[in-house]
């Protein structure tokens, strides 16, 4: 058992200076809050928590050259002890009160905690063995089942469905990726782009099987819906994630999809803030609250979120992005396509290269390319800028981005 730590006598919010932090969750938004609240020259006293006993790990690579069998380890900073804080790995937060944290193993008093409890992999109904690729030990789990022949399951053809299927078929995997939407990818970026990806697996050896939801995860195989029946020796589950924060109801912690936040990513409960895959934040670009699983957020968003709990004000406003390695393909997506009234493409999806593009009236406001990471960097800064454009230069590829917007 750990032992209690003070709880601090001072208000929730705490003396308008911190002496005493606590961060949950040890992934890239809680590794990277700490990092900048020392960049910031904050001396006090910082903790850690996280549930998994591994100290912060990139997950990105886990579906990509780690799964590929080209990395062993995602380990993030190999000198954690060079921050100057207290690590409890392998402990769970399970309730929170004005200034206490408490967990499986004690409590924590603080003045300032970060929320950045990351999310967790939705499960399917069944009682057959299912397995996800959220952490490193699945990662290395998965891996070392893959083995030519391996009859794989994969239901799910979103972003880890497809890196993994690439992986698993180069592996010489039989490898079958079931999706209840009529196309892969539809629910991030729509059945029309999705599907223009669907050849990928069919040229990659994967059977892809759109439209076909499965009913339950069963021994031996997959229980569909209108009946039939799939056999696999491995069924991995990659139908989206929920952010972790049941363990938050009645916390007085305000939660809508995730952890409410403002713009600067401060909590409804005072001196208690968010960052990362759980963090629902108020977006004053776009004029709404957003969630997203994001890499490029858990990494920017605690720069932010460090200045604001050492006394700042800065709100946390980004032009969202990601990217994708699969099939031998580099997809980024940059901007929010929400508010778009028409997509139009910019080169042939057939080529090796090409890029889709919304538009709200004349303004570029997202952007995802295939293999085209010169046009990813100049429509970030056409989207950021708000500079309009003319819809039918943008479409044609021999004319930069950045001419098409320039009228
Ligand atoms: C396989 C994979 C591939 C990905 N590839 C890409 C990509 O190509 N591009 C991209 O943009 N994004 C990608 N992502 C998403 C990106 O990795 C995430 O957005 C990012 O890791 C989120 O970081 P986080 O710190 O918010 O959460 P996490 O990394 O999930 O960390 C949260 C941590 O909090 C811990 N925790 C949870 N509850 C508690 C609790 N109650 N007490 C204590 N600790 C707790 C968890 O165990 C976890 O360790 C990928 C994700 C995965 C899983």
């Amino acid at each position: 058992m750990a032992p209690a730590s003070a709880v601090n006598p001072a208000s929730p919010a705490g003396p308008s200076r911190p002496e005493r932090v606590v961060v949950v969750g040890g992934g890239l938004a809680g590794l990277r809050t700490i990092e900048e609240l020392r960049a910031r020259g904050y001396a006090g006293a910082v903790t850690l928590v996280g549930a998994e006993k591994r100290p912060p790990y990139d997950r990105p690579p886990l579906s990509k050259r780690l799964m590929m069998g080209e990395l062993a380890d995602t380990t993030l900073r190999g000198d954690l002890d060079a921050l100057g804080g207290e690590l409890r790995l392998g402990e769970t937060a399970t309730r929170l009160e004005p200034g206490l944290l408490r967990t499986d193993q004690g409590q924590h008093g603080f003045d300032r905690l970060v929320l950045a409890t990351g999310a967790t992999p939705v499960c399917l109904p069944g009682t057959g063995r299912q397995r996800f690729l959220r952490t490193l030990d699945d990662a290395l789990t998965l891996r070392a089942l893959l083995r030519p022949g391996l009859r794989l399951a994969i239901v799910g053809a979103g972003w880890i469905g497809a890196e993994l299927a690439t992986a698993a078929a180069a592996r010489g995997c039989q490898v079958t990726v079931l999706e209840a939407a009529p196309a892969p990818l539809a629910a991030a970026v729509g059945a029309e782009i999705g599907a223009l990806t669907a050849p990928w697996y069919a040229a990659a050896g994967v059977e892809l099987r759109p439209g076909q939801p499965v009913e339950s995860v069963e021994p031996g195989g997959l229980a569909l819906s209108g009946g039939g029946w799939l056999a696999a020796d491995e069924i991995v589950t990659a139908v989206g994630v929920r952010p972790e924060v049941g363990w938050l109801e009645g916390s007085g912690v305000a939660l809508d999809n995730g952890v409410a936040v403002d713009e600067q990513l401060r909590t409804s409960a005072p001196g208690v803030f968010a960052a990362g895959d759980c963090m629902a934040y108020w977006s004053l670009r776009y004029r709404r609250r957003l969630r997203f699983e994001h890499w490029d957020m858990a990494l920017r968003a605690p720069a932010v979120l460090a200045g604001n709990l050492l006394g700042g004000t800065d709100a946390y406003d980004p032009v969202p992005y990601f990217w994708s390695e699969q099939f031998g393909r580099m997809i980024q997506y940059v901007g929010f396509h929400g508010a778009a009234d028409r997509m139009i493409l910019r080169g042939d999806p057939a080529a090796a290269r090409w890029a889709a593009c919304w538009l709200a009236g004349d303004l570029l406001v997202a952007l995802l390319t295939v293999n085209f990471p010169r046009d990813l960097a100049q429509g970030r800064r056409v989207i950021e800028s708000g500079t309009p454009v003319d819809a039918a230069r943008l479409s044609d590829p021999a004319i930069l981005i950045r001419d098409a917007a320039a009228g």
